[in-house]
């Protein structure tokens, strides 16, 4: 961290990531000046616990660049077309994310990453594989968007054997120099194509990953375009590509034979049958998309060198965290199920899958999102389709074209008691056996803080159904 005292540097946006990395930079001697757009009164206190540190902040444009600025470091959130980038790319000063900058900081002898990255699954990917780690006994933690930051992690002064690393698109646009051990990309979907600009540009960023791998590159063989960046990643010789299918595993692949998830790559005699890893049953839930996870969390552990029985320990003791396909209560022979954490299509569309008939509750912001697909593929298994958020018209298009006989009820409404009403007509619309799903297919932040504060109204709006107390309107 020597280099970085004395320099000009200026940090994109406050926010989550924006904070500890100014609070960093300042502990290194940095110079740094803290630009946001924002002018709040929240920013404001923050800006004064930063200042008090020896930053400077300037609230209220974030569209200049400091005079003398010899580095950006950004939020994630912050667009690559933002004017600031134009402004550092002509002055020829390098952008940094904060997953850039936590690899930077890494001392030597640091620990590896295990990279995990994908338009879903990525945070269940982790924690799934951080569980198996911990049952192999080694000194690691889940790192990224839950848990410890990165940050923290590479200099938070606690040993570590390896790190299991989540890496959004966000963050790997602004990496250049990170080189995971191994690393996957679960599945690509368009998601975030507002920010991005593409799904070309999306995808290269998700497959930045690869670069500079050493041990193996994992990827979905049910999403070709997963294994394309894989050929496209220069990476270190002699790193592999190891596929994960659902089905019978090719040589190098790990799969799925009769119930039991099984590894065909990291097997010590390549002429030998299958290693056996675990079973569906020890991975909650075994729904399809699950397994893929637990699958592409057991490559990267047995490319870490982890024997299978930690494998299936280090599974068996993995529990999901809230808002992913929870089971929140049953009233009236109604199966009431929360996948606020469904905040695109391609999640949207693996819950829905698993249900049938299903009361569908669904709408927020859209990012750029087409329905038509998502739509005419759950079509048959609709009972109904309840409303909310401020894009969820496109849903309602979708539907009259793909599902034109399924009742629509378009509640027009962004407030957070939308969700208490909207719970309210989808018990009216179920029926005995059914399931009541939220499954939003959008981000939340039109009516609420975040997906978990969305999920959170939802089970207390099931709770008063179940309690018979009328929906706070
Ligand atoms: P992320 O961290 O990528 O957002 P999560 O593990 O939090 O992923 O899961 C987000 C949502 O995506 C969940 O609600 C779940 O229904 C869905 N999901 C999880 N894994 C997959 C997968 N492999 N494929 C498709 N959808 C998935």
């Amino acid at each position: 961290g020597e280099e970085f005292a004395g320099k000009r540097v200026t940090v994109a946006g406050l926010g989550v990531s924006g904070i500890p990395a100014a609070r960093v930079l300042r502990s290194l001697g940095a110079r740094v000046t803290v630009v946001n757009d924002g002018d709040d009164e929240r920013a404001r206190r923050q800006a004064a616990e930063l200042e008090e540190l020896g930053a400077a902040v300037r609230l209220g444009d974030g569209a200049t660049l400091p005079e003398g600025t010899e580095l950006v470091v950004t939020t994630p959130g912050w667009r690559p077309d933002k004017p600031l980038f134009a402004a550092a790319a002509a002055a020829g000063v390098p952008v940094w994310g904060d997953v850039e900058l936590a690899w930077r900081l890494r001392g030597p002898g640091a620990a590896p990453w295990l990279a995990v990255t994908g338009t879903n699954g990525k945070t269940t990917t982790v924690r799934m594989l951080a569980s198996v780690l911990e049952a192999a006994g080694l000194r690691t933690a889940a790192v990224g968007n839950i848990g410890v930051s990165l940050l923290d992690a590479v200099l938070g002064g606690e040993p570590y054997d390896v790190l299991a690393v989540e890496l959004s698109s966000y963050q790997l646009h602004w990496s250049s120099s990170v080189r995971p051990h191994s690393a996957a990309v679960l599945n690509l979907a368009p998601d975030h194509l507002d920010w991005h600009g593409s799904m070309e540009a999306y995808a290269a960023d998700k497959g930045r990953i690869y670069e500079g791998n050493q041990v193996a590159c994992v990827y979905n063989t049910a999403d070709p375009l997963t294994e394309e960046l894989v050929r496209r990643a220069d990476v270190v010789e002699g790193c592999r590509a190891i596929g994960f299918t659902l089905g019978t595993p090719a040589p190098s692949q790990l799969g799925v034979v009769d119930g039991v998830l099984v590894d065909r790559a990291f097997v010590p005699d390549r002429r030998r049958q299958a290693q056996e890893l675990a079973e569906v049953a020890d991975v909650d839930p075994p729904a399809p998309h699950n397994i893929a996870n637990a699958l592409a969390a057991a490559a990267l552990a047995r490319a870490f060198g982890v024997e299978p029985g930690a494998v299936r320990d280090g599974l068996r003791a993995f529990r999901p965290d809230p808002h992913r396909i929870e089971h929140v209560a049953d009233v009236g022979e109604v199966a009431y199920v929360d996948d606020s954490k469904a905040t695109n299509t391609h999640a949207a569309e693996a819950s829905l899958k698993a249900y049938d008939p299903v009361v569908w509750i669904a709408g927020g912001l859209a990012k750029g999102a087409v329905f038509d697909e998502l739509v005419a593929g759950a079509a048959k298994r609709l009972r109904a389709a309840v409303l909310i958020g401020a894009d969820r018209w496109l849903i309602r298009e979708a539907l009259a074209r793909h599902a034109p006989d399924v009742p629509v009820v378009d509640l027009d409404r962004t407030d957070t008691g939308a969700m208490a009403a909207a719970v309210g007509e989808a018990a009216r619309l179920a029926r005995p056996g059914d399931t009541v799903l939220l499954a939003p297919a959008c981000a939340s932040m039109d009516m609420f803080t975040d997906y978990h504060a969305r999920g959170e109204a939802f089970a207390a709006a099931v709770r008063d159904l179940a309690a018979d107390r009328p929906a706070a309107r």
